[in-house]
């Protein structure tokens, strides 16, 4: 590690909260998908700020829209109407077969929002006592209590923040029975990620997804869907419910929605909006003009561009790569999953070992639930980069087992 790395890491010591496991790399600069260390080092960015940068990095063309707004109008609450909020609603909404959008600030957020809505369309529009929401093992869903207690992951995470909200449920991953048996008169949704992200990059089962579908219709439950690391392109359709022809009842995003600035959304039919009025939700950043322009303007890049196709084929290109390797080294290299460029490379042993030779290869990605690598890269990455990190997976994997 260089000097300036070392007196950047003892300066955060003093002054920061310690809550991040960070990686031994401080990044100065970013650009497309590279990011640059304290000394001026690139990296292959196969991580885009978990899933957020999905255009890429300090894009010129989202650079000038920020500078333009910030000239105009930033901020002045949602006490006022603003165009730039609808303009964004109308091209989000015109994604998918939501009927309305409430903006907020983060995937945390996002959840929280949709938990509420779904309790007080229940109590007000059906007038049913039903609170209850239904998650996934091993589902992530945010860090606010709420969203804490809905993610169906066990440790450190939860441990000494008791007593934890009422009013959740997790199942077994993939048990449609233990997934009936949980509902009773006071469910009001089941909540799921398409393919948990921080779970170990695991899409939902296509039969899976039409009997948690059917379980709502039979019970007159909500199925709210988690798309926000799944959303705006990334899997290989704007939205991931889309692979499988489902459409949520109420369903959130947040991360790439503007491509590094923090926004988050609920969206939703326009029955179960039906559950707030005006008081019942709010949030004083939510939508502001800075974020919404940034936000429209990524969608509209995201629809020209065709991203969406583009995380096929880029996703399909890298497991064909990864396949090829796995023949050489199939003692390490187990297989491949995902949808897309949510990419996730299973591996047969403890991954923290490669997770640093690549490091050391300068590529930057994640390692979840200790043997799976999460590739998020920007869908901006090309063939050559893809390349490239196979090429330095066969390096490190080949160095190991020597
Ligand atoms: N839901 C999912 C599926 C996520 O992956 C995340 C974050 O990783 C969240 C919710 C929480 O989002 P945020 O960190 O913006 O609150």
């Amino acid at each position: 590690m260089s000097q300036k790395f070392d007196a950047i890491k003892e300066r955060e010591s003093n002054l920061l909260c310690n809550t991040y496991g960070r990686y031994p790399l401080a990044v100065s600069r970013a650009k497309g998908c590279r990011l640059y260390d304290l000394d001026g080092n690139e990296y292959r960015d196969f991580l885009a700020g978990i899933a957020v940068c999905s255009l890429g990095h300090s894009r010129d063309d989202l650079a000038d829209v920020m500078a333009e707004q910030a000239r105009k109008m930033v901020h002045v609450s949602n006490l006022f109407y603003q165009e730039p909020q609808l303009d964004l609603a109308e091209k989000l909404l015109s994604t998918c077969a939501a009927g309305k959008v409430f903006f907020c600030n983060s995937g945390a957020e996002a959840n929280e929002g949709a938990i509420k809505l779904a309790r007080k369309y229940m109590r007000t529009v059906r007038n049913e006592d039903r609170y209850e929401i239904i998650t996934l093992e091993k589902s992530f869903h945010g860090r606010t209590l709420s969203t804490l207690t809905a993610t169906g992951q066990a440790g450190p995470i939860k441990e000494g923040y008791s007593p934890l909200p009422d009013g959740f449920v997790t199942v077994p991953f993939g048990n449609v029975n233990a997934l009936r048996g949980a509902i009773n008169l006071h469910t009001a949704a089941i909540m799921v990620e398409m393919v948990q992200g921080e779970g170990g990059v695991r899409p939902l089962p296509t039969d899976y997804v039409n009997d948690i579908v059917a379980l709502c219709k039979e019970n007159g439950i909500l199925l709210i869907v988690d798309e926000v690391q799944t959303g705006v392109c990334r899997t290989g359709r704007f939205w991931a419910h889309q692979h499988y022809g489902v459409t949520p009842d109420i369903f959130t995003s947040a991360k790439a929605l503007a491509n590094g600035l923090p926004m988050g959304a609920v969206l939703c039919s326009n029955e179960v909006a039906k559950g707030f009025t005006p008081g019942s939700h709010a949030t004083t950043f939510g939508g502001g003009a800075l974020v919404a322009s940034v936000a429209a303007k990524v969608i509209d890049i995201m629809i020209e561009e065709k991203m969406a196709e583009r995380a096929l084929k880029m996703g399909e290109f890298a497991r064909e790569q990864v396949f090829k390797l796995k023949e050489k080294h199939p003692d390490t290299i187990a297989g491949t999953r995902g949808l897309g460029l949510l990419f996730g490379i299973e591996l047969s042993k403890n991954g923290r070992e490669i997770w640093n030779g690549l490091l050391e290869h300068r590529i930057v990605c994640n390692l979840t639930q200790g043997t799976i690598l999460r590739l998020v890269p920007p869908l901006t990455i090309t063939e050559d980069d893809i390349t490239a990190f196979v090429q330095a997976l066969d390096e490190v994997l080949t160095a190991i087992e020597e």
